[in-house]
């Protein structure tokens, strides 16, 4: 078997499987946007052949056996081995909805009361992480970089670390990382904070993250900050609550070094700027506009999820148009709130909240010809989301914490500088890079009512101002600057390691997030 120099770990398979005339086939993924294609576009600066994915796939205990569990795939990004770790029901309900999903997720997005100890299966977390180091390690040369994502693979890390030493390994976190005062409540803290320790290189998102990260650290171990550089001026703007000043970017534990680093992942401008400007996309505008009938649109999207803070954006609306009757007939919110397909308790809930909440909203204010709200429970495709946001007045993004947060920027991209509002809340990431969007305290409902009137009331001239310098910033940290400074910093554990350095973006490799 051909080993690989680079291997990436991540939940998620990296394609679409469908069935074709009774054939499994494997297509690549629908939308050109998401982090998927712009991992993989990583294949495309390493020697061909020389990558490889590894994913869970459910498969039923009995049918394991007969699984093929490493297959090649070739597409635009070039060919890459697939290890599919074949996990049962019970195994992904227990690693995935119930401990990742139920335990670990409100810790990383500071809701330490939602936490439950006993919601945990730690040693089925442990067993399933195992697996995936065992299956990463078989694909690896034995200097190849492994790059792990996300905090429901915490613990790869160590095992990697255990079974093969030489790896370079390096791990990203797609979620919020908190302090130490909430992120020590898990019962497990010590094994994960070792295991990310194990790592040539940390990353996050934003400074306060590597900055929380590092303080859990040195509240566990005997770690030093060896150092750490002033956040790049206009990343992180003094007075926002997610501001940090000054990132750790090197720490020293156990006489081995720890990178850290912090940078936000971006969007594809370009992308979404030529998919705007299509037909089959003008086709949809011209459609959302008939339908308003000069109604002012202000749009909402998010995972159906607690922390995107959906019930409190329904409750500003709602007090939007008991506050400003003048507003009937004359706004419409769209509010698109994607289920979670897994059937978990939490999410069903959630789902039953804004459902209920809509519908009285829309009982209480509705006539035959206006509806206040405009509910979408399942996923909208790329291009016509971005239609929606070409169209929209407002977007209001308010989630009570999000570690980046795509859609805001997604709007920018999609407004391409021409007027509009993003109304966003200081708890997600990518406020830190967008302090021109009218920023909300999700928490305070006098600061949402002030946000939805200042968007509402704004003079055009503000929001082509405000709107302008946005667009400026989500062009420049676009999802290729997010790729390139990857590559950097993992030059920077290459030399270290004195391990071949990945090459740069050559004319041949697939062009990112397409
Ligand atoms: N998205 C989509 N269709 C939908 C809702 C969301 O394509 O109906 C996409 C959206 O464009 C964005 C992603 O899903 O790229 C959500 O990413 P974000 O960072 O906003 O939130 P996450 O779900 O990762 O917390």
């Amino acid at each position: 078997m051909q080993k690989s120099s680079l291997v990436i770990v991540y939940h998620r398979q990296p394609y679409e499987e469908a069935t074709v005339n009774g054939k499994r086939v494997y297509r690549e993924n629908k939308s050109p946007n998401g982090i998927v294609p712009t991992l993989k576009s990583f294949f495309g600066r390493i020697e061909e052949g020389k990558g490889a994915w590894v994913a869970w796939k459910q498969v039923a205990a009995k049918q394991q056996e007969k699984f093929e569990r490493v297959i090649r795939i070739e597409d635009s990004y070039g060919s890459y081995a697939v290890s599919r770790l074949p996990l049962t029901g019970e195994q992904v309900k227990s690693f995935y909805h119930v401990t990742s999903k139920e335990a670990l997720w409100p810790i990383l997005h500071s809701f330490p009361w939602l936490f439950r100890y006993e919601n945990a299966d730690w040693n089925t977390f442990r067993e399933v992480n195992w697996l995936f180091a065992e299956a990463a390690a078989a694909q690896a040369e034995d200097d190849a970089l492994v790059w792990v994502h996300d905090y429901n693979l915490w613990l790869v890390p160590k095992y990697l670390r255990q079974i093969k030493p030489s790896l370079r390994i390096a791990f990203f976190h797609h979620t919020p990382f908190p302090g130490p005062d909430v992120f020590n409540v898990l019962p497990w803290r010590a094994e994960i904070v070792d295991s990310l320790l194990d790592c040539d290189l940390v990353g996050f998102h934003i400074p306060r993250y590597s900055k929380n990260f590092a303080d859990v650290a040195r509240s566990i171990r005997n770690v030093e900050v060896e150092q750490a550089v002033p956040v790049e001026p206009g990343m992180s703007p003094v007075g926002m609550a997610l501001s940090e000043p000054e990132a750790p970017v090197r720490l020293t534990h156990n006489g081995r070094t720890v990178h850290l680093d912090a940078f936000p992942v971006g969007t594809n401008p370009e992308l979404i700027g030529e998919l705007i400007k299509g037909e089959p996309s003008r086709q949809i505008q011209r459609t959302i506009n008939e339908e308003l009938e000069g109604q002012r649109l202000i749009v909402t999207v998010g995972r159906t999820d607690y922390t995107k803070g959906m019930k409190e954006t329904l409750e500003a609306y709602e007090r939007l148009l008991e506050r400003r009757p003048e507003l009937h007939n004359k706004v419409k919110l769209l509010l698109v709130s994607v289920s979670a397909a897994s059937g978990m308790k939490i999410y069903r809930e959630t789902q039953r909240e804004i459902e209920a909440l809509a519908g009285r909203i829309n009982g209480r204010y509705a006539n035959l010809r206006w509806s206040p709200i405009l509910l979408f429970s399942n996923a909208i495709p790329f291009d016509r989301l971005i239609a929606y946001y070409k169209m929209a007045d407002i977007c209001l993004i308010t989630p009570l914490r999000d570690g980046l947060n795509l859609v805001a920027k997604e709007f920018v991209a999609a407004k391409e500088g021409a007027p509009g509002t993003l109304i966003l809340s200081e708890f997600t990431g990518c406020a830190v890079e967008l302090p021109q969007a009218v920023l909300a305290n999700p928490y305070s409902t006098r600061a949402m009512d002030a946000a939805l009137d200042q968007a509402l009331d704004m003079p055009e001239s503000e929001k082509a101002e405000r709107m302008a310098a946005m667009y400026e910033t989500v062009k420049h940290y676009d999802i290729s600057r997010w790729a390139n400074h990857t590559l950097e910093r993992f030059g920077d554990i290459d030399g270290e390691q004195g391990a071949a350095p990945m090459q740069p973006l050559s004319a041949a490799a697939a062009p990112v997030g397409e």
